[in-house]
């Protein structure tokens, strides 16, 4: 430091910045964006290019000179596992643990933090409860009922959705622009006016509150606003181009006095313009923040180049990117896989042997184990053929960023049906359902059915019978509650007299109780997935030879969950996985309605198709040494069968970087991918002979012994010829075909072998029961096998 400086400017001086650990291996770009420690920082650069880690080191660095205490670092995560991560890598990286980091976490982690610090400000009191999606919408519905309005044509999940898509937007009741004064019928205003009263009554607040009132307190309270521009002297964002206006908002309050801001991002990234995401915001950053060093990575150090490769001419068909170029070090590897299939239960299946057989190491690469594996899907709902096929082959895995399956709230309800019909004894499944869809059978309704059940010693079902006999209960709700006890009834005999017709008996349960049609009467975005959930539980009932044993399956899927420690797969969505990596990613489901989603592109045009590409980019990237795209044929959509197309996605992958593989013999013989029961796509249509897909999809093997036996089995589970089934939707109704010689059960005569069949009836002679003829669709197969023994 020089001698002439004054004093005071020499005593203020700030060390030169060690180096150490941190820095290592760090590209010359990666470096420039660690050590420019002041003033506003850039880092725009595509997948896998060491944006996080470049991130995670400058919060090193900057702790190792000095230049912030931990607590004086706001780092904001997508979720709270990546704040995990990162404390944990800045604490090796710097060689010790590192204490308190207490504002390295999600917005709304640091939202909730900063808000009950000043709760007062904002009239609520320090331990104020965060109310989640339900608790929110029940709000709302008491207040739109209470407003007069009818709730069946303006449904309280609507509401939340303007709402929230408000709060997204920074919009206080009082500053909804007028152009948005229409929603709900004219009143959400006054309704959300209403809404945020309420919550302050009972000290309570939403999601988008806590980010919401933290703005209304920094705008209002100068004093706190430069309390915290001083205390977080450095600003961290990751993921900055999935960012909504509100924390856009509630940064830029926070970072405009020392401007101490570096954010980190990918355009082609950006995948949730649905709830509310402004890529803007990370195209814009220059603007705002004028003179910021801009940083550029384009060494990618995560995927071979096949599958860089792929991902960057997939998300070169969108337009309007800034585009970037990507490069890597690492060697050949293998190209993109692609395989079709002739079912979602097929592509499981497929997958799951895949999985296998990575985990010993065969097919010539290194092995990778199965918690170097994960499943990208795009929809939840496609996430049950999994979970049921790896339970099966006793795969463990977990299921990321959402409930499992089996437990989603409306699979929840719809399994409480069921097991109250199974075991009218089962009390939780009684109180679960009872008022579910609702019944007028409230609090109280409950507590008088609960004390006519312990006065005379019988299950909520016999003292809910006796309530509605004996009049305890008036009114409407007296009346549901008898035709309720009434329809379990008849279900239960159905379920015991005619076992095998289990699958259209949960179908009418679900129709019956009037619960499929409450979620039908539901408006908002979440709803049509849970009626997509409830068809694919029906589906999964398939299966099984009764209610009873699907059940059963259902409590070991449930068990499986406890079990901990092993390494298992993941199976998310491609949502839930930006951010992360994997030494093998599946992608199933590339298929046109499905992926692109049918939704996206009714609702967004081509902002939603172009959306879905980037979420195809994101799945692609995720995968550092083999990446498998797979497709099915025909897929249950709505409950029907319906042949599907192949995403136009699969088109776009360049086809020197994919190899179009053929399932082995799993059959008997070569068994062709997706020849079987495609819809033909525009690309065929136009007579494109090397498409992609087409090559995948090639027919040569419907001559084949393997295909055949396949058509069989389509036929007896679709009850109809896959060939007429292209471009149809086929109600599933199973006419199994037996063999003679074949083992099977019959619910009443028990086991015994086929030996005759006659049109829809066979001849068996069971065991225990003689000869007899029996119609094909009473008897199951016995020879543990899912469907028709060959
Ligand atoms: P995404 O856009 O998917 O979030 P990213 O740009 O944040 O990706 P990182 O996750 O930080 O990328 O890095 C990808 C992989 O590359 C990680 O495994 C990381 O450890 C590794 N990596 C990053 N930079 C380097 C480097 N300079 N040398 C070696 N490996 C690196
Ligand atoms: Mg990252």
């Amino acid at each position: 430091m020089s001698p002439d400086l004054p004093l005071s400017r020499r005593a203020a001086a700030v060390p030169p910045a060690p180096s150490g650990p941190w820095l290592e291996g760090l590209n010359p770009a990666q470096r420039a964006a660690v050590e420019a420690l002041e003033g506003p920082v850039l880092m725009l650069a595509g997948a896998g290019t060491g944006k996080t880690r470049a991130l995670t080191a400058r919060i090193a660095h900057l702790l190792a000179a000095g230049r912030a205490r931990p607590n004086e670092i706001l780092a904001v995560t997508f979720t709270n596992k990546a704040a995990r991560e990162m404390r944990d890598r800045i604490g090796r990286l710097l060689g010790r643990a590192v204490e308190g980091m207490p504002w390295v976490g999600t917005f709304h982690a640091i939202g909730v933090k900063l808000l009950r610090r000043h709760a007062e400000l904002a009239g609520l009191k320090a331990n104020f409860t965060i109310l989640d999606t339900d608790d929110q919408v029940r709000l709302l519905r008491q207040l739109i009922q209470a407003a007069g309005i009818d709730e069946k044509r303006w449904p309280a999940r609507q509401l939340a959705h303007v709402i929230d898509g408000w709060k997204n937007r920074a919009w206080m009741p009082d500053s909804v622009p007028a152009a948005e004064h229409g929603a709900f019928d004219g009143r959400a205003v006054s309704l959300y006016a209403a809404y945020q009263a309420r919550l302050r009554d009972l000290n309570a607040a939403d999601f988008g509150d806590l980010l919401l009132h933290c703005i209304r307190i920094f705008r209002e309270h100068d004093d706190v606003l430069e309390q915290y521009r001083r205390w977080f002297r450095y600003i961290l964002v990751d993921e900055y181009q999935d960012t909504n206006v509100a924390q856009y908002v509630w940064l830029r309050l926070l970072a405009d006095g020392h401007r101490n801001i570096c954010c980190v991002g990918d355009d082609d990234q950006s995948i949730y313009g649905w709830r509310g995401a402004e890529v803007g915001n990370i195209l814009r950053f220059e603007t705002d923040f004028p003179g910021a060093t801009v940083i550029r990575l384009e060494q990618n150090y995560r995927s071979t180049p096949h599958i860089l490769a792929a991902a960057s001419a997939l998300i070169s068909a969108n337009q309007g990117r800034l585009g970037k170029t990507l490069w890597t070090e690492i060697g050949e590897g293998e190209k993109v896989r692609l395989i079709g299939h002739w079912d979602a239960e097929e592509e499981a299946r497929w997958i799951g042997e895949e999985i296998e057989a990575m985990a010993r190491g065969t097919r010539g690469m290194d092995p990778i184990r199965p918690d170097g594996v994960a499943i990208l899907v795009r929809a939840s709902h496609q996430m049950r053929a999994f979970e049921d096929r790896f339970l099966t082959i006793g795969l463990p895995y977990r299921v990321i960023g959402g409930p499992r399956f089996y437990e989603r709230q409306e699979i929840r309800d719809a399994l409480a049906y069921l097991r109250l019909v199974v075991s009218p004894d089962d009390d939780l499944a009684f109180e679960r359902i009872v008022n579910v869809p609702k019944r007028g059978l409230g609090d109280k309704a409950v507590q008088t059915i609960q004390v006519a059940a312990r006065s005379n010693g019988v299950s909520l079902l016999e003292g809910a019978r006796i309530a509605a006999e004996t009049r305890l209960i008036p009114g409407r709700g007296g009346q549901a509650l008898r035709e309720l006890v009434e329809a379990v009834g008849r279900w239960h005999r159905q379920a015991v007299e005619e076992p095998d017709t289990h699958v259209e008996l949960a179908q009418q349960i679900l129709d019956e109780s009037g619960y499929t049609a409450m979620w039908q009467a539901e408006k908002s975005p979440d709803a049509a997935g849970r009626l997509e959930n409830l068809k694919e539980l029906v589906k999964a009932l398939e299966g099984f030879d009764s209610l009873q044993g699907f059940l059963e399956h259902v409590a070991l899927v449930m068990e499986n969950e406890a079990e901990g420690g092993e390494e298992k797969v993941t199976i998310m969505t491609l949502h839930a996985a930006k951010g992360l990596e994997f030494p093998a990613v599946f992608l199933p489901g590339w298929e046109e309605g499905l992926f692109p989603s049918q939704r996206s592109l009714d609702e967004g045009g081509l902002r939603g198709l172009e959306e879905e590409r980037r979420l195809a980019y994101v799945g692609l990237t995720r995968a550092e040494r083999v990446a498998t795209i797979t497709f099915a044929g025909n897929r249950r959509v709505h409950g029907q069968w319906q042949s599907q197309m192949p995403s136009r996605f699969i088109d776009e992958l360049p086809a020197e970087h994919v190899e179009v593989l053929t399932p082995p013999g799993l059959y008997g013989g070569a068994y062709g991918a997706a020849g079987m029961g495609f819809a033909a796509s525009p690309v065929l249509r136009m007579g494109a002979e090397s498409a992609l897909h087409e090559r995948a999809a090639r027919a040569d093997v419907y001559a084949s012994p393997g295909w055949r036996r396949m058509q069989e089995r389509q036929v007896a589970r679709m009850g109809r010829e896959p060939a007429e089934a292209r471009g149809l939707v086929i109600q599933g109704t199973a006419v199994p075909v037996f063999a003679p010689g074949a083992r099977v059960f019959h619910q009443k005569f028990g086991y015994g072998r086929v030996t005759g069949a006659e049109g829809d009836k066979l001849d068996v002679a069971f065991e225990k029961a003689g000869p007899k003829k029996v119609v094909a669709r009473f008897v199951t197969a016995a020879d543990g096998s899912e469907d028709v023994p060959f």
